[in-house]
């Protein structure tokens, strides 16, 4: 079959054409050749070639070797990377992981062979042809994810691969051939042989397609759960086996988890499914740690999380109760910063009902309190510290960042104008009382 070359892939023809001339084979691989077959957008342009990665940096002035023991070369050209890797085939595999050698091939067969899944086998020639030895087409079209060879070796071999598969499965909406499920959750233990940091780069994938809610039926259907090499905590995993319980059942769209779809943004997915679960701050922030999220990602989803469980008891607001509420949610703004509870509020309207989905007027009422709080940072606060000190004629203590923050909420909260006046009046009359509390 000849595909019409995509853009991408054009543009990369003049590396491709460089290798052909000095007499190497050079196609397109992996994930660009299976997406540009289904007519998706495709990602990186990986280049499999017949050349040695030493021929390959002799004959690109701009390359960088990046894993010359894999064979891999990354080339430049006109700003934008490719990966130029030689054919190879796998020794034995060793800790159910990494291959225990690789060694360099001339032929195509054996390096698609190697590959994970029939889809993942394919190649595209220079003249746009298919090259597809495993039937990769084949069960694209019938939605089908089947491994090549042999399922459970596969499996043993490369323990990374199952959680691929899930996310496969998910991501492109297929469906197993039953041999590969079957061994998949017969070597499901085996994932305890896969770095936490590669767990999270599936995961994180899983939910940064389009229906992620797929990937994770599969997952939970898998037994995967079970055998992070780093164990879930037991409150995590019997809330996830408990979903998993209520998922069985269902079809897809009844499923008691978020509507990610609404959720553009990865990390506002990632609270979403800590919230659906009904996970604590607490539980949420273990399971970030053992998947090795950065320090950024986790205090942002911790806030998210936080703001959840600060907001969420207060039900949906009354007529009667909007003062108290309009505090509490100053205080949460103040304290979780603004763009959490944002994204709080875009995702508390997506939730399941059984976890606290604010109804579309209450969020409406936080969105316009937030719209219209006169400050929402020490920075917007129209005092600093010094005219504070100079004001009061205190020496300097841990009262003044204290009395800040009061004033801030007072500020936020409207019980006085964000005016240096009124604030320094105000802080005045509050240092007082403070002081003679103190006595
Ligand atoms: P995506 O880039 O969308 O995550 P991909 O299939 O391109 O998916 P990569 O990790 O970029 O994934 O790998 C490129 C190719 O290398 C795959 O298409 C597959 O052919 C092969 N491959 C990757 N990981 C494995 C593995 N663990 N075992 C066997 N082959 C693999
Ligand atoms: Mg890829």
């Amino acid at each position: 079959m000849r595909l019409r070359l995509r853009d991408e892939m054009i543009a990369a023809l003049p590396i491709m054409e460089t290798l052909e001339e000095a007499g190497h084979e050079a196609v397109f691989v992996g994930g660009a050749v299976r997406d540009a077959v289904l007519g998706l957008p495709i990602q990186d342009v990986d280049i499999a070639t017949s050349a040695t990665p030493e021929e390959t940096l002799a004959l690109f002035p701009k390359c960088i070797p990046t894993g010359l023991q894999h064979g891999t070369v990354t080339v430049v050209q006109h700003g934008m990377t490719y990966e130029v890797t030689t054919y190879r085939a796998e020794a034995a595999y060793v800790g159910h992981r990494k291959p225990s050698e690789v060694v360099f091939i001339k032929g195509l067969d054996e390096d698609l062979l190697r590959r994970d899944f029939t889809m993942n086998a394919m190649a595209i020639q220079l003249s746009g042809e298919l090259y597809d030895p495993c039937g990769g087409e084949g069960d694209l079209r019938a939605s089908r994810l089947r491994c090549v060879g042999d399922p459970s070796l596969r499996f043993q071999e490369d323990a990374l691969r199952m959680i691929r598969a899930v996310r496969f499965l998910g991501a492109y909406r297929l469906a197993p051939v039953p041999s590969l499920w079957r061994s998949l959750k017969r070597h499901a233990a085996l994932l305890r042989h896969v770095a936490m940091e590669r767990v999270q780069a599936e995961l994180d994938k899983m939910l940064g397609s389009d229906v992620p809610e797929r990937a994770l039926i599969w997952l939970a259907a898998s037994g995967l759960l079970s055998h992070w090499k780093e164990p879930l905590p037991g409150s995590a995993l019997s809330k996830m086996n408990q979903a998993m319980e209520e998922w069985k059942g269902s079809a897809g769209d009844e499923l008691q988890l978020t509507d990610m779809a609404q959720l553009p943004v990865k990390d506002e997915r990632w609270a979403a499914v800590f919230l659906s679960l009904a996970f604590t701050g607490e539980e949420a922030g273990s399971v970030m740690s053992q998947l090795r999220f950065s320090n950024k990602r986790s205090m942002f989803i911790s806030a998210v999380i936080d703001c959840h469980e600060r907001m969420i008891d207060r039900g949906q607001p009354t007529r009667n109760d909007v003062a108290p509420l309009k505090r509490a949610w100053t205080e949460v703004v103040l304290t979780a910063g603004e763009s959490a509870a944002r994204s709080w509020l875009r995702i508390a309207r997506t939730l399941p009902h059984n976890q606290g989905r604010l109804t579309q007027p209450s969020a409406a009422l936080l969105a316009s309190w937030l719209e219209d709080m006169p400050a929402k940072t020490l920075k917007e606060l129209a005092v600093g510290g010094a005219e504070v000190l100079q004001r009061l004629n205190r020496p300097a203590g841990p009262w003044l960042s204290k009395t800040l923050s009061r004033l801030l909420l007072a500020a936020a909260s409207g019980e006085t104008a964000n005016e240096k006046d009124k604030l320094l009046a105000w802080a005045e009359n509050w240092n007082e009382e403070d002081r003679s509390d103190e006595h």
